[in-house]
């Protein structure tokens, strides 16, 4: 199967842009490295993911801005000294309006078009999100006072298997059809490992009125550790299939690879004949197993 998205990039074009012509995206998250040693790697690992001319890239935003510094430098240089179409991930968290105006006024002054606008998580400690005096509660607030103010094309975040806070699957598709309402041009999800949460989630999405892409969010499981870790932050339900599978194998590392790979090529491959619009990969800022699943794919 041959990835359509695979021709070269064209420099500063909004992400809907990209979707005239391409009916499926392939895009890549990476988050700022913390220190020298990290840049180094996320060098050499980001020079790999680049060989497969990705749709677009898209940098992570610290909890509540932590990274916002490095976030900004990061998707200056890849945007403006590498050429590549770049998403800026951006929360309101402890952010007031003049301070959110100021933030995207930046950014886009620096040719960065393309937001992923989210209302983050409330911080360490705080059991509820709590906006900031003169700042948002949800992300559609967000959106639409982004949307008013900038020339900016928006990605929103999906659930699939819904989000933490939420009642239910239902409450929180009311909530996500309010958020494209408000202007979300995409939605990216959130990760997942079954795809028939994903399938229905998009019907769910289509029969609310939702008529925006919902890209696929994933990533590859490769470590034992990570099948709890990403179960965990994540929501996901990971199948048991697979956690039986790679269980006689947790002194194996090598073995351990090879069955994450194997399912998350699967997962890849189903995703795409069953019709999703492409796929975004979580890449933790490795290359190897986004190559290989490329690979895999291409041949
Ligand atoms: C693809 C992706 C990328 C991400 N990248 C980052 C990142 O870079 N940095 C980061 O800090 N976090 C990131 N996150 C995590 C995200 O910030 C959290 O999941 C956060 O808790 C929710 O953000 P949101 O924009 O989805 O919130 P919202 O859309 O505001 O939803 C939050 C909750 O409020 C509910 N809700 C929404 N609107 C209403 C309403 N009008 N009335 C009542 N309830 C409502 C929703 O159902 C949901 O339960 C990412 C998530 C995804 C899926």
């Amino acid at each position: 199967m041959v990835p359509d998205s695979c021709i070269l990039n064209i420099l500063d074009m909004k992400i809907t842009d990209i979707f005239k012509t391409q009916p499926r995206t392939y895009s890549f998250e990476f988050f700022p490295p913390k220190d020298e040693i990290a840049a180094v790697d996320f060098g050499i690992n980001t020079g790999q993911l680049l060989k497969l001319t990705p749709s677009f890239v898209s940098v992570t935003y610290g909890a509540g801005g932590s990274t916002q510094e490095r976030t900004f430098a990061l998707v200056d240089f890849l945007q403006n000294k590498i050429g590549l179409n770049t998403m800026a991930h951006y929360t309101c968290v402890n952010s007031h309006r003049d301070k959110v105006a100021a933030d995207l006024d930046y950014l886009t002054k620096m040719g960065i078009d393309n937001l992923m606008l989210m209302r983050g998580d409330p911080p360490k400690g705080q059991g509820e999100f709590i906006p900031s005096p003169d700042g948002f509660a949800y992300a559609s607030e967000l959106i639409a006072f982004a949307k008013q103010r900038f020339e900016i094309c928006v990605g929103g975040a999906a659930y699939p298997e819904k989000h933490p806070e939420a009642l239910s699957l239902g409450a929180d598709l009311e909530n996500l059809k309010k958020k494209v309402d408000a202007g979300v041009d995409f939605l990216l999800t959130q990760l997942f490992f079954m795809n028939n949460h994903y399938f229905d989630f998009v019907s769910a999405a289509h029969a609310k009125g939702i008529s925006c892409r919902i890209i696929p969010g994933i990533i590859p499981i490769t470590s034992f550790g990570q099948i709890k870790r990403f179960g965990a932050m994540s929501g996901a339900e990971v199948p048991e299939e697979l956690i039986h599978h790679m269980e006689p194998y947790q002194d194996n590392p090598a073995k351990i690879y090879q069955i994450g790979m194997d399912y998350a090529i699967r997962q890849c491959r189903d995703l795409l004949v069953m019709g999703a619009p492409g796929i975004h990969f979580y890449t933790l800022n490795k290359s190897r197993a986004t190559v290989e699943i490329f690979e895999t794919l291409l041949k």
